[in-house]
């Protein structure tokens, strides 16, 4: 068992956390947000007064915050922790983050003597709960072997992809398809709603239909059709549109690095660019389903 920091105990760092305790580890956590340090505390973690604080014994360094200039900062900023993170520790961020950050973090680490592995994840605050994430990993293998422990308690499914960053381009590429089918399964939807169709039996149709996926079996976009996903409590919780947008940004940014045609993953952008302007970059990004139709609320 390990003593871990954890900083970033949002939506999905929080149940993460959640699990390491419950597995055994010995966790220090911080966050810019009370109430996640105190739902962590009551879940068994010590609770820091800074991000530095974490760090006291720790073997292993797990970060899971919203974007790369948050990783960036808490890394390689003006207090940035990397410099005080103890030799031998191991490295792990679980953000989604641009790959050139990515690499550029796990460089200075590297610099220091620590070996570091991106490692963000896929599966969604029901993942993160259920300990079933899929983790996306770029680094070393030999990096990997001795994180496998820790990553297994919060996950069931590791991919190693490749090198440093390789494993933000990997998850860039699941959530631009993502973001793509879930819109399109909204439109979908609420084409058939306005034909008068029921969207639950819709749903349930294509659920076990060729055009099934996560978005039409898991996190359904359309109100009252699933009790469990974001759209049936007001599309609260869950992935947040912003969260998608800056995802699909991303996107746009390595296609443009190799030349690669995105089409339809810069169409998606502009939707959950949409989304945001209309007042809902804070809600699901499943809540995109509303530019399509004003009953999906
Ligand atoms: P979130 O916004 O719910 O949580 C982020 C947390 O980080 C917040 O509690 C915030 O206070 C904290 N934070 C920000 N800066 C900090 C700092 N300097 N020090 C300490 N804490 C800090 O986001 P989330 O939904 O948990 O997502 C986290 C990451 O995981 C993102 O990169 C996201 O793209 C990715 N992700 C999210 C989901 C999902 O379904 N929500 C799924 C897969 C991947």
């Amino acid at each position: 068992m390990s003593r871990i920091a954890f900083i970033g105990l949002g939506n999905m760092g929080g149940p993460m956390a959640a699990n390491l305790v419950k597995a055994g580890h010995t966790l220090s956590v911080f966050d810019l947000v009370p109430a996640a340090l105190d739902a962590a505390k009551a879940a068994g973690a010590t609770a820091a007064d800074s991000a530095l604080e974490t760090l006291e014994g720790a073997e292993v360094v797990i970060s899971m915050l919203p974007a790369s200039q948050h990783v960036e900062g808490l890394y390689l900023g003006q207090d940035g922790i990397l410099e005080k993170i103890p030799a031998g520790a191991l490295v792990i961020d679980c953000s989604t983050i641009a790959p050139a950050t990515a690499r550029k973090v796990a460089e200075a680490a590297s610099a220091r003597g620590l070996s570091m592995l991106d490692a963000p994840v896929s599966g969604g605050t029901a993942g993160a709960q259920a300990g079933t994430l899929t983790f996306i990993v770029g680094g070393e293998a030999a990096t990997l072997e001795h994180a496998r422990e820790v990553l297994q308690a919060m996950g069931k499914n590791i991919f190693h992809v490749g090198a440093n960053g390789a494993g933000q381009v990997a998850k860039l590429c699941n959530n631009m398809a993502l973001g793509v089918i879930m819109a399109v399964t909204g439109e979908a939807i609420a084409l058939g709603v306005a034909h008068g169709l029921d969207p639950k039996v819709l749903s349930q149709m294509m659920a076990v239909s060729t055009g099934r996926s996560w978005a039409t079996e898991v996190c359904n976009p359309w109100p009252g059709v699933l009790d469990n996903a974001p759209a049936s409590r007001g599309y609260s919780g869950g992935f947040g549109n912003d969260l998608m947008l800056k995802d699909l940004g991303l996107a746009v940014e390595a296609a443009m690095r190799v030349g690669a045609t995105i089409p339809l993953g810069e169409l998606a952008r502009n939707l959950y660019a949409m989304n945001k302007q209309a007042g809902r970059g804070g809600l699901d990004f499943s809540s995109v389903v509303q530019l399509m139709s004003d009953k999906a609320s």
